[in-house]
This record gives structure tokens, sequence and C-alpha cells, in this order.
């Protein structure tokens, strides 16, 4: 069921109290985030700098066990009280800032080393890899290598790669965070058209609230470091949306507003050692 097109499912990935230190760190890296996904969502996690927005999509992907709390996907159960307690983790899509593609292949081999790494059965390739290709808009780019592309047709491979395991949902960490401005917004759009068409979930990390607000069906909001979601947002805007709607600028400093309190911006310095107090 597509959230975009007015359907709401069930809980999808269900976080519970999910805490996060990384060895031998002082402090936790996340302290009890709890997160409800649905199926087909556009799910945003935003927060700012160092609040373990990465981090949570890590343990999402099954590379970390959290210290406590619980993680359920697809109603079954992976990790509880700091215990992996599902053999095997649902198959996950994940996409960087960076492209990551391997320089040495061309961008048909990138995406077919990422389907025989993911067990895809090899008569689905080549349709597969043509789909994906003629949906990202880069099929004059199949044997190309990943240096002779843009920035942005490299982004558009990671996002085929990333559809290309037919995955039970992606994780995206800032994707278009180093992208220039008019670049990521094609993407975004693009990613929303190929999001619509096929359903799949997406939990989406950004510091953007801007971007968060564009894409989102939710935003969930995190406190800073260790963080927690502290606020969840529905967005309801029709799509396709535009970024000169004013609906969304309301809601973007309406967000804003909450979250500067959270962030720490009306905190006062703390005095140091030798300041004057007179
Ligand atoms: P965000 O993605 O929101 O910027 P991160 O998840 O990267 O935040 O980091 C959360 C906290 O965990 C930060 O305090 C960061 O310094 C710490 N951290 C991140 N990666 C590591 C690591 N590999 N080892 C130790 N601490 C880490």
């Amino acid at each position: 069921m597509n959230v975009a097109e007015g359907g709401v499912g069930p809980g999808f990935i269900e976080i519970a109290g999910l805490t996060f230190r990384y060895p031998g760190a002082d402090v936790l890296a996340i302290s009890g985030v709890d997160l409800m996904v649905q199926k087909g969502e556009f799910s945003c996690i935003v927060g700012p700098s160092g609040c373990g927005k990465s981090t949570l999509l890590t343990i999402l992907s099954g590379l970390a066990a959290p210290e406590a709390g619980t993680v359920t996907i697809e109603g079954h159960e992976i990790y509880k009280d700091g215990r992996r307690t599902a053999e095997e983790l649902p198959r996950c899509g994940y996409m960087f800032q960076d492209a990551r593609l391997l320089p040495w292949r061309t961008v048909r081999d990138n995406l077919t080393i990422a389907l025989k790494a993911a067990d895809v059965p090899e008569e689905r390739w080549d349709d597969t890899v043509a789909d994906l290709l003629r949906m990202l808009r880069i099929e004059a780019f199949a044997d190309s290598w990943p240096l002779n592309l843009s920035g942005g047709q490299r982004h558009r491979v990671a996002i085929a790669r990333a559809l290309a395991i037919e995955p039970a949902f992606i994780l995206m960490d800032e994707p278009f965070s180093t992208l220039d401005e008019v670049t990521a917004r094609f993407l975004r759009t693009e990613l929303l058209e190929v999001w619509q068409r096929t359903g799949t979930t997406i939990v989406f990390v950004t510091h953007s609230i801007r971007e968060a607000v564009f894409l989102g069906d939710t935003i969930n909001l995190m406190t800073k470091g260790p963080g927690m979601v502290f606020d969840v947002r529905r967005i309801d805007a029709d799509r396709p949306r535009a970024y000169e709607d004013p609906s969304l600028a309301e809601i973007e400093g309406s967000i804003v507003g909450t979250v500067l309190e959270a962030w720490g911006y009306y905190e006062q310095p703390t005095a140091r050692p030798g300041d004057s107090t007179g």
C-alpha cells in the first residue's frame, strides 16, 4: 500500500526504546529512540549533526546491535534488549551521501554486482537493469565508467542500485547533501516518482527541514545527541509538491519553531573559567 496514494498500513518498521553506545564511548550515541514507519511510507528523520541519525540507520540495516530496545520489521522481531533475535534480516537498500560506485566497473556492472550479491536470480538481471536504467533516465550511460558521469548521474545509479536488490525498504543517509541545489531538486522529484511507482518504503535521513517537508509523508524530529524522536509530524500536502507552495513554507516554519528549543538555540553559553562576571 502506498501512503502517498492515501493508504495507511500497519507498522512496517517499529522501533521502541532503542539505545546504542559505540564501543569504548563514554556517552550514548542514541538514547531511547521510538519510531514507527508504515509500509510504503516516505519517512524522514530530521535532527542536528551528531544526534545519531546515521547510527539509527546502521542499526536498521543490521550492521550494529543496539544496547537496549526493540526493532520489529514486517512483524518479525529483529532485536530485543540488546540481542539479535532474528537470524536473517530483511534485505534493505542503502544510499549514502556519496554514490559509492565501483570506479573500475561500468554502470551496468555496478548494478549486476549488487544483484549478484543479493542473490537475485541471474535470469532477471538483464530486465531489472534495463528497467531501472530507464526509470532513472540513465540508459545512455549503461556502459559508461562512473568517473565519466556527473554527480547527479552517479546518484541516479546509486538509487537504481538501492532498488535493484528488491529491498524490503530503502535507507537513505543525506543522499543529496553534497549536490548543488538545482541537481538535488531534480533528483528529489525523480526519487519521488520512483517511490510512487514502486511503492517501496523509504527511511530518509536529512538535517534539512525544507527537504524533509518536500519529500516526506512523516517527519520524525530528533533531539540533539544522544538523540531520541521527540515529535512526529505528518505532512498531508498533496503531491506532486512545489517548493514555492506557501503551505509547505508554513509547515517548515512551524517545525523550525519547534526545534529551536530542542536543538539548544535558546541555551545560554556556559561560563568559562576567567570569564568576567562584573
Ligand atoms: P548524525 O548522523 O546525526 O550526525 P551519528 O550517528 O553519526 O550522528 O553520531 C552520533 C554520535 O555517535 C555522535 O556523538 C558521534 O560522534 C558518535 N559516533 C559516530 N560514529 C562513531 C564511531 N564509529 N565511534 C564512536 N563514536 C561514534
